[in-house]
């Protein structure tokens, strides 16, 4: 599905087109700072830049040429992707050492080394600095992307030194336009697809290939449910549940914002799309229940704990403070 003209993605257009501007001029930043929630497009924005930038053919990227086949196999020695690590949570230290020392040695297939820092939020202080010096004097030949869910969640040294480059959510249509023409997704599915992903085209393919997204949001919903009835006590315990899987807080968080924000816009009477359009019924009874003031406090509450968390304040105690806040009870 690669099509030139957007570089086989759909949506971000006006990224493309910054990033194609630049390298057709030869006025590539070294440094770029893709920033937007998670699956967004930011990942798979970053991969087709290493393809244009390796691509061997006229019309970067072609998506068959060796260059761009080696990076969709994740093969290309001179493209190098670094995440924070499973066991620990947080990009380290020795990670971003090692980047460095590999994107400093002379390309070996063309004219490029690229590195893609995933999940740059996550980096030690220490990864930070260690990056900081591959960032003041990089080699004319290496383009660092960092994936980020904003700007604010990094040292501002960090920042500076590269070019923001903010994805926004795609419009529910072109989600759903796009998942009924090249994931062929039952229009029905589709739409509502479309509507619970909040534009991040991403979760919305991999919901439509796999039941796993939309069980963890069933799932989150009903753990919201029981805890709005439940003691202090058991709140507190469940969030210190939640802070043993970290990875998963701020999926979490997303769900229960969108909730809310659903019963806000319900107890409003707004005319504005629903996140939740499967679960009118439910909403209806907890706006009735709860009111449009206090559901945008429970906004406010769970965007401030999502805030913190990218802060990196103590994660347990940021859920705790959430979970104490004085959530409405729902019958
Ligand atoms: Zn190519």
């Amino acid at each position: 599905m690669m099509t030139n003209t957007n570089w086989g993605l759909i949506g971000h257009t006006w990224a493309v087109n910054l990033l194609r501007g630049a390298m057709e001029r030869g006025e590539l930043s070294h440094a770029y700072l893709f920033t937007g929630p998670p699956n967004v497009g930011k990942r798979t924005l970053a991969l087709a830049l290493a393809q244009a930038l390796f691509c061997e053919s006229d019309a970067p990227p072609c998506g068959v040429c060796r260059g761009c086949r080696l990076v969709a196999s994740g093969n290309h020695p001179d493209l190098h992707c670094v995440a924070p690590e499973t066991s620990s949570g947080w990009l380290g230290i020795d990670q971003v050492r090692d980047l460095g020392r590999q994107v400093s040695l002379t390309p070996s297939l063309g004219r490029y080394r690229v590195a893609i820092l995933d999940d740059f939020e996550r980096a030690t202080a220490a990864a930070a600095n260690a990056l900081l010096k591959t960032l003041e004097e990089p080699p004319g030949y290496v383009v660092l992307v960092l994936l980020a869910p904003d700007a604010d969640a990094l040292l501002p040294t960090i920042v500076s030194r590269c070019q923001v480059v903010p994805f926004r959510g795609l419009p529910a249509a072109q989600v759903e336009a796009a998942l009924v023409e090249w994931w062929h997704v039952e229009p029905e599915r589709a739409a509502l697809l479309a509507r619970l992903c909040g534009g991040r085209l991403g979760w919305a393919v991999q919901a439509a290939l796999d039941p796993a997204p939309l069980q963890f949001r069933a799932q989150q919903l009903e753990e919201l449910e029981r805890l709005l009835g439940a003691s202090l006590v058991k709140r507190f315990s469940a969030a210190a549940e939640m802070a043993r899987t970290p990875e998963t807080v701020q999926e979490t968080l997303d769900v229960w914002c969108g909730w809310w924000r659903d019963v806000m816009i319900v107890a409003g009477g707004a005319d504005i799309p629903l996140n939740n359009p499967d679960m009118t019924e439910r909403l209806q009874w907890c706006a009735q229940a709860v009111g449009v003031e206090r559901a945008a406090a429970v906004v406010q509450a769970i965007r401030d704990a999502g805030e913190q968390i990218r802060r990196n304040v103590n994660l347990r105690l940021a859920l705790e403070v959430l979970v104490a806040f004085d959530l409405p009870r729902v019958p």
